[in-house]
This record gives C-alpha cells, sequence and structure tokens, in this order.
C-alpha cells in the first residue's frame, strides 16, 4: 500500500524485460494503456500470458500479481538527495521504530538475546533498522545494502556494515538471516533477486519478508466502483511499487526461488499517516477521505495490506 519507507533495493538478476521495448510494449494514452501489438507478453512471477491491461497497470488472471506495466528495464531507488531521505524519514521513523520492532519479534522467535548472528538489510535504505535490531541483539552483525550506496541517515550509518550495491551479487558474506523489510514490491526481477539471496542465507537460515498485498478493495473496486479502482492503481502502483502481491502471486515467487515458508501471516502495516495514501490517491472528495480514514484508524480489525513471511531453504 504504501510508497515503501526506504529507498529502493533493485536489479539484481539476468532476466530481459520482455516488455522493455520491441513487441509487447505500450503507449500511455488519456491515462489508458494500449499495447502496440498482439504479441504475448507474460506475467514475469509465473509466465501466464493472460495479462489483464488497465491503464499503467497488468494484473495477471491466473496468479494474480497486480504488476506496473509496461515492466520498465531496472528497479529506480526512491531518494537521492538529503532533502528527500529527512522529508521521508521525518515522517515514517517513529512508525518503522514499532514496524521494526514487530518484525523483529515475529522472524526471531526463540533467538536468545545474545545470539551473534550475521543479519542482512537489504533494500534497507535510511539505516534504520541496524540500531533497532542491535537493541534486541546486540551481538549481532548487520549488514546493509542499497540500490542507493548513499541512503543511510548519519545518525544510523554506524549500526551497520554497507556492502556497495555493485558488490553485492560477488560478495561472499554469509547470512543467518536477511531482512526485506517494504522492499519485495520494488523489485524489477523479485524471483531473480530471491535465487541470490537464498544462496547467501547459512544452512537453516531464514529469510523474512513484508511487502504490501491486494487486500479486499482491490477486486470489489475492479467489480464496482471503476473510478475508485483506478485511484487505488494510481496511489498504489507506480515505478517505484512495481508490483502488488496476491496471496497465490506471492506462493509463486518464494516457489521458484525453492524457499519453503516457515509461517506467514497477514498484517495491517502503514509507514505514513493515513493522508499520505489518499492524496497519493488523488481522492479529494471529504465523504471517501472520512471513510479512508476510519479504514486506516480501523485497520487493524478490516484492513490487512502486507504479507509478513518468513522463509527458509
Ligand atoms: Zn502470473
Amino acid at each position: 500500500m504504501e510508497k515503501g519507507a526506504r529507498a529502493v533495493a533493485g536489479f539484481l538478476g539476468t532476466a530481459e524485460c520482455p516488455a522493455s521495448s520491441g513487441p509487447g510494449c505500450g503507449t500511455l494514452r488519456n491515462g489508458i494503456m494500449h499495447t502496440d501489438t498482439m504479441a504475448p507478453v507474460t506475467c514475469k512471477i509465473c509466465d501466464s500470458t493472460a495479462l489483464d491491461i488497465l491503464a499503467h497497470t497488468a494484473r495477471c488472471k491466473d496468479c494474480g500479481v497486480l504488476l506496473y506495466y509496461p515492466y520498465p528495464e531496472a528497479s529506480q531507488p526512491n531518494f537521492v538527495t538529503e532533502d528527500e531521505k529527512l522529508n521521508w524519514y521525518s515522517a515514517s521513523a517513529q512508525f518503522n521504530h514499532d514496524n521494526f520492532t514487530h518484525m523483529l519479534r515475529y522472524a526471531m522467535e526463540g533467538q536468545p538475546m545474545s545470539a551473534s548472528l550475521s543479519i542482512l538489510d537489504f533494500g534497507g535504505g535510511g539505516g534504520q533498522f541496524a540500531p533497532i535490531c542491535k537493541s534486541m541483539f546486540p551481538r549481532a552483525a548487520v549488514c546493509l545494502v542499497d540500490i542507493n550506496d548513499d541512503s543511510a541517515l548519519n545518525g544510523w550509518a554506524p549500526f551497520s556494515r554497507r556492502i556497495p550495491f555493485k558488490d553485492f551479487a560477488s560478495d561472499s558474506t554469509m547470512f543467518d538471516v536477511i531482512f526485506l523489510n517494504d522492499v519485495f514490491e520494488h523489485l524489477h526481477d523479485p524471483v531473480g533477486t530471491l535465487h541470490l539471496l537464498a544462496g547467501k542465507l547459512n544452512d537453516g537460515g531464514r529469510m523474512f519478508i513484508d511487502t504490501p498485498r491486494q487486500f479486499w478493495i482491490y477486486p470489489l473496486s475492479r467489480l464496482l466502483a471503476r473510478k475508485l479502482h483506478l485511484s487505488v492503481l494510481r496511489g498504489t502502483v507506480s515505478l517505484a511499487h512495481l508490483q502488488i502481491w496476491s496471496d497465490r502471486a506471492f506462493r509463486v515467487a518464494t516457489e521458484r526461488a525453492r524457499l519453503r515458508v516457515v509461517k506467514s501471516s497477514t498484517w495491517a502495516e502503514f509507514t505514513m499517516p493515513w493522508e499520505f495514501y489518499v492524496n497519493n490517491m488523488g481522492i479529494t472528495n471529504p465523504v471517501l477521505r472520512f471513510a479512508a480514514r476510519a479504514a486506516y484508524k480501523a485497520s487493524g480489525l478490516i484492513l490487512r495490506n502486507k504479507i509478513a513471511c518468513v522463509l527458509g531453504k
């Protein structure tokens, strides 16, 4: 649902973008995507050709994933300048303090505080995860990788060791735990990246992913309220958020990377105040804004916008 609290982890796989050029590419006219040829384009998660194109998105009728379309050639960094970083984290840091604590308790259940763990924060952006992780596991060694090598804030950077993005694929460091918080939706090649990360897990290691999922408003608005549905697509699928997962698509992606689910859940989790999401969708109607605020406040009961999953080899 949200834009992503952290700078984006990026393209590490080798698959070519099937729609980046040539047959299957589309053009955006008046907000509606028109495909230029009838050449088949496949779902990048399950390889199905059953894609439903609407505006700037493609929905796979087989696995259900909602994709930014046409596929871009690479992931994009979220923040480049210091001001962009500070603006984002000044609004999100307090949310993420709670979010990181919650996900660490979920993923590290049973681990003693004294465990000497090698931990990777993949796509870790500002680096806020590391000090919170080390407050719970002081002997842990945290590495940080991000598509933007300058993403970390000065106050948080000392708590992790940076591995340059271009060196990561060939780096020999192995990990006991890999965290992808609000990263999986940004990846140009999510299955290829999972393959790479799985190869960096020690025996018995675990990977934690949390990422936006399609909850009830997606199918409901698609069937009953086209204008609202287009607002939802505009607000949640972008060059930053390249895929919004269905539960089935998420399962397919992890199976293709030969990872098994240790445990999974669906959560209500936000990194920004409610106005951020509603403004992104372009919703100005006061009644709709009131309804959106009420849904946000009651999200623990009615709005499960995240998949949270622990994976093992
Ligand atoms: Zn699919």
